[in-house]
């Protein structure tokens, strides 16, 4: 964690309007407020930034910009009420049965955290209440608290070394709810996840090599696990010069790895460096780390066609 220096007052940048759909976000650079794009904005098209996290329910969002900010906010997004907007799914099921179950999965995002909490049981629970909210209604997989309760349990399963668990939510996350929480690729809330997909999947391959129950357990997806590291990282790469820009530290970390395993996927592969960025060799990379990824997500039981628990 990086420690607080101060803060920036920029008069310019704090006319900058909110919107729960924003077409820029900002971060500092040192002494320097940054602004970057999320897409094209068009010629006289408002350029606005979320004050808040903007995958909160609407009541949450109209509550804290109110408290925080005086104002009730009208963007697009909040202009199609707490109807609508909830439908992240693309299904228009969404009834009384959110509104039964949010206290019992808000039981569930706190328990999630407690130490003291035995994780199994735990899992066992989430997917106890999933199963039954699902076998009423479609649930949407991206709607509050689910996405937070996925990422503390994918946290906790990788703190405890339980990475089959811990790769199985990270994949889902990625896959499944950030999608449809973040539609903006370069969202840094996606860059973030992935990070850690990227992350975890280096940990669990340095693993395979020194642990031979590992290997066991991940035996069907040994080399594919490998190559969709590989593929995040580039992705990685990209993602985060596009949205966070290139002097910031997920750039500069994915950049040092994806070097590393260039020449590693070069090995193995048996190329020569001349011939790496050929146009039919990227193809073939792009081809093999499509059979790659759908291996993981078969692996993880991940159906990125249903978005629904
Ligand atoms: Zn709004």
């Amino acid at each position: 964690m990086q420690p607080q220096l101060g803060s920036l007052l920029v008069p310019a940048a704090a006319l900058i309007n909110h919107s729960c759909c924003p077409n820029a976000h900002h971060l500092s650079e040192g002494p320097e407020l940054v602004l970057r794009s999320y897409r094209k904005i068009a010629k006289n098209e408002e350029i606005t930034i979320a004050y808040i996290n903007t995958a909160q329910l609407f009541e949450e969002r109209q509550e804290k910009l109110s408290a925080s900010y005086a104002f009730t906010c009208q963007c697009a997004k909040c202009a199609d009420g707490s109807e609508m907007q909830e439908v992240l799914t693309g299904d228009p099921i969404l009834d009384e049965h959110v509104y039964l179950a949010k206290s019992q999965l808000d039981t569930l995002e706190h328990a999630s955290t407690d130490p003291g909490q035995d994780l199994i049981s735990l899992e066992a629970n989430v997917r106890q209440t999933f199963r039954s909210l699902s076998s009423r209604k479609p649930w949407p997989i991206s709607l509050p608290p689910i996405p937070m309760i996925h990422v503390k349990l994918a946290i906790r399963f990788e703190d405890e070394q339980q990475w089959e668990r811990a790769l199985h939510y990270w994949l889902k996350i990625v896959y499944l709810i950030d999608p449809l929480r973040y539609p903006d690729r370069l969202d840094a809330h996606r860059v973030v996840d992935l990070m850690w997909l990227s992350q975890l999947e280096g940990r669990i391959s340095h693993t395979i090599q020194t642990d031979s129950s590992v290997k066991a357990t991940f035996d069907s997806i040994e080399s594919s696990l490998s190559l969709a590291q590989w593929a995040h990282n580039i992705q990685l790469k990209d993602d985060a010069a596009a949205s966070l820009g290139p002097n910031h530290i997920i750039f500069k970390v994915a950049a040092h790895f994806d070097k590393e395993m260039e020449g590693k996927m070069m090995a193995s592969m048996g190329i020569e460096e001349s011939a790496w960025q050929s146009e039919a060799l990227k193809e073939m990379r792009a081809e093999r780390f499509k059979v790659a990824e759908r291996r993981l997500l078969e692996w993880a039981g991940v159906d990125v066609s249903v978005k629904t628990v």
